[in-house]
C-alpha cells in the first residue's frame, strides 16, 4: 500500500506524543527529528523536509493551547495540518474555459500513465460533470499508442481523433480542436508523446503544440512510484511549459509518498488528480486533506 512505511513510522513518532499532558520544546525538538527521518526515507525532497520541520516547531512551539485539546494532540494538528498546506491546502479543479471547448494538454515521461489517465479524465468528465469529451491521439511515436487510445475509447463508447502516425502532432491538435468545435465537444484531450527521458525535441514539440492550440490546462501525469526522479521530471516540464496541473498515477502501488508530498512544494503545481488502479474509473480528485490523514491515521 502507498505510503505504507511512512504512515507506519508517523503513527508511530506522533503516539509516543499524543497522550502527554505537558509537551516540552525538547519533546517536539525530539519528535520532529523522527518525523525529519520518516519523510527523508520516504523520498520527500530535503529542501521541503527542511522547511516543513521548521514550519512545524514553530507552529507548534509559539501556539496557545486550545482547551478541547491536550498539549500532545496539539502538536498532532499542526503536523496534519502543515502536512495538508504542503500537498496544496485544497482541491484544485480541473480548468473550465469560458468558450466551449476546455482544452486539456496531457504530458509526462513515457509510462507515466498518460494514456491511461487521457481516457479516465474523460470518463471522470463525463460520469461527474456531464461533459463531451473528444479523446486526441497526438503521440505518434510510440508504438501502439494510438491503438491504445482507439481501444480505450472504444471501451468507454467515446470518439478518438487520430490522423494516423504521419502527420505531425502539432496539425493533429490543430484540426482536433476544429473538429471538437464542429461537433460540439465541450472538452478536447491531447494524448501527447513522452520519452523515457527529457530530451529538446520532446519539449520543443509540446511547446508547439501549446503555442498552436493554447491549452486551458496542461496537466503532468507523473508515475508516482519513481520519488524524487518524479519531481525533478516535474521541475523540468514546469520550466519549458508552465504546467497547470499534476496527476499523481501508481498511488494504488507501494509508493513512498515522496512524489506525492514533494512536488507541489518544489513546483507550486497542484496536485489536481490521483490514479488510483489501471482500471478507467480509478482516478480520484486529489484531496491533500484526507492524504494527509491517510497517512497520519
Ligand atoms: P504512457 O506511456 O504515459 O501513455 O503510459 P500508459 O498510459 O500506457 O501507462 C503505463 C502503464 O501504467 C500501464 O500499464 C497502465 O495500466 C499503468 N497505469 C497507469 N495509471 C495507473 C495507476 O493509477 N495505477 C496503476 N496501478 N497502474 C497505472
Amino acid at each position: 500500500m502507498a505510503f505504507e512505511g511512512l504512515a507506519a513510522r508517523l503513527q508511530d513518532t506522533l503516539t509516543k506524543i499524543r497522550g502527554k499532558g505537558k509537551v516540552s520544546e525538547q519533546d517536539v525538538k525530539d519528535m520532529m527529528r523522527e518525523v525529519r527521518l520518516a519523510l527523508l526515507e520516504a523520498d520527500v525532497n530535503f529542501k521541503v523536509v527542511k522547511q516543513f520541520i521548521a514550519s512545524v516547531k514553530e507552529k507548534a512551539l509559539g501556539q496557545e493551547v486550545m482547551k478541547s485539546l491536550t498539549p500532545g494532540q496539539q502538536v498532532i494538528k499542526v503536523v496534519n495540518e502543515e502536512l495538508t498546506a504542503l500537498m496544496g491546502s485544497e482541491q484544485s479543479k480541473i480548468a473550465v474555459a469560458a468558450k466551449a471547448p476546455t482544452i486539456v494538454m496531457m504530458v509526462g515521461l513515457q509510462g507515466a500513465g498518460k494514456t491511461t489517465t487521457t481516457a479516465k479524465l474523460a470518463n471522470h468528465l463525463r460520469k461527474n460533470h456531464n461533459r463531451k469529451p473528444l479523446l486526441v491521439a497526438c503521440d505518434i511515436y510510440r508504438p501502439a499508442a494510438i491503438k491504445q487510445l482507439e481501444t480505450l475509447g472504444k471501451q468507454l463508447d467515446m470518439p478518438v481523433f487520430s490522423l494516423g502516425d504521419q502527420v505531425s502532432p502539432v496539425e493533429i491538435a490543430k484540426q482536433a480542436v476544429q473538429k471538437a468545435k464542429e461537433e460540439h465537444h465541450d472538452y478536447v484531450i491531447l494524448d501527447t508523446a513522452g520519452r523515457l527521458h527529457i530530451d529538446e525535441t520532446l519539449m520543443k514539440e509540446l511547446t508547439d503544440i501549446k503555442e498552436m492550440v493554447k491549452p486551458d490546462e496542461i496537466l503532468l501525469v507523473v508515475d508516482s512510484m519513481t520519488g524524487q526522479d518524479a519531481v525533478n521530471v516535474a521541475e523540468s516540464f514546469n520550466e519549458q511549459l508552465d504546467v497547470t496541473g499534476a496527476v499523481l498515477t501508481k498511488l494504488d502501488g507501494d509508493t513512498r509518498g515522496g512524489a506525492a508530498i514533494s512536488i507541489k512544494a518544489v513546483t507550486n503545481t497542484p496536485i489536481k488528480f490521483a490514479g488510483m488502479g489501471e482500471k478507467i474509473d480509478q482516478l480520484e480528485p486529489f484531496h491533500p486533506e484526507r492524504m494527509a490523514s491517510r497517512i497520519l491515521g
